[in-house]
């Protein structure tokens, strides 16, 4: 409760205090390689505009690591404006000249909240998108992201009417297994029971209707009121559990600290470190050795003060060598001498409880 209270006061601060941002300057677009359900291809990434995510403007005030609607208009935008941003942005990548060239190619549409919400994106702009991607035959995936609620039988019957065939993915912010950080600790909102229910759904109608449906969890490493230990830990056993329950691909997202946010407000005061980029590699090296599932590392403000870190010697290297594992799904292995203090703070995180860095004990 009181987290919720301080998440409410921190981002109606930010509601206050924040320039709004025209649709043309939330949407935005980049194009590279990425892991697609073929093997390596590439992806256009989409920031399609919209007012923002309902659960951060609502009572809730939102996730505690979250700083989307920063990232929105905050107010309603036509159809026109959408759709019209939305052909611009698709027009602007070599779609066609590497379908030519025998590229697989994905889209990832992200709503900066969920794309399956009619009050984020209204039903006419996603109805009318899923239509221009189903006549594109350079586009062969199409990755959306939602909360559970939004996702029900009756709206994914309308989507592969549109679609067809095409391969349609929803990834959803699970961030992990343990109900009590979760809704607790990052005040997500809903329970395990929800997220099972929606990757069930989707297993049932891969199967009864043979649609060509996907799901992905992202797993959040290193939650507010985590030390670097249980950190590392829950983030496995949450793969595994996504795993057991037939979860197709995995997203782990190592805490940045991002404005105006309650994580930012415990790392300004010392009682919060995103995570060492040592505890992600050993999250992602762990899943792939013990797990069938492909499983992605986001590497966003790896290196920075803000984000994942390790030492200047190494974080460039790694933050390269993760983005090159993420395509062949290989083992991360490397070593600098900063790893021994990464282990002594993983040692003794469970001794004393610390959030952040064990600076003072002794390393052996
Ligand atoms: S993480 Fe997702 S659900 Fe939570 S506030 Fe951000 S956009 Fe909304
Ligand atoms: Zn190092």
């Amino acid at each position: 409760m009181e987290i919720e209270n301080l998440t409410k006061e921190i981002r109606n601060y930010a509601f206050e205090n924040n320039k709004k941002k025209t649709a043309e300057q939330v949407a935005t677009s980049w194009y590279g390689d990425d892991l697609t359900y073929s093997g390596p291809g590439k992806t256009l990434f989409m920031i399609l505009p919209t007012p923002g995510c309902s659960w951060a403007l609502g009572d809730s005030g939102g996730c505690t690591m979250c700083s989307y609607v920063s990232d929105t208009t905050l107010e309603p935008i036509s159809d026109k404006t959408v759709m019209d941003l939305f052909k611009e942005h698709l027009n602007r990548h070599p779609l066609k000249e590497d379908y030519e060239n025998g590229e697989k190619i994905a889209i990832k549409l992200f709503a900066s909240g969920s794309f399956l919400n009619p009050n984020e994106l209204s039903l006419n702009c996603r109805r009318e998108i899923l239509k221009i991607l189903a006549n594109m035959d350079e586009i062969d995936e199409i990755i959306i992201e939602s909360r559970p609620e939004y996702i029900n039988e009756e709206v994914l019957d309308e989507i592969f009417s549109i679609i067809g065939d095409k391969l349609f993915e929803i990834s959803i912010g699970l961030e992990t297994s343990n109900d009590n950080t979760r809704t607790e600790k990052i005040n997500k909102g809903f329970t395990l029971k929800d997220f099972e229910y929606s990757i069930k759904l989707i297993s049932k109608l891969k199967s009864e209707k043979n649609y060509n449906l996907k799901s992905k969890a992202y797993i959040f490493i290193k939650p507010i009121l985590l030390n670097e230990k249980e950190a590392i830990d829950e983030a496995i056993e949450t793969a595994r559990y996504c795993v057991e329950i037939g979860v197709d691909r995995l997203s782990f997202c190592p805490a940045t600290i991002h404005g105006k946010t309650l994580i930012e407000r415990l790392w300004r005061n010392g009682s919060y470190q995103p995570p060492w980029i040592w505890s992600t590699i050993e999250v992602i090296n762990t899943v792939r050795e013990n797990l069938e599932i492909p499983a992605l590392l986001d590497t966003s403000g790896f290196g920075s003060r803000r984000g994942p870190y390790n030492c200047k010697k190494c974080n460039k290297d790694l933050k390269h060598l993760i983005i090159k594992s993420n395509l062949n799904q290989s083992i991360i292995d490397y070593d600098c001498e900063c790893k021994i203090n990464w282990v002594s703070d993983v040692k003794y995180s469970n001794m004393n409880y610390s959030k952040t860095f064990n600076k003072h004990l002794p390393l052996y």
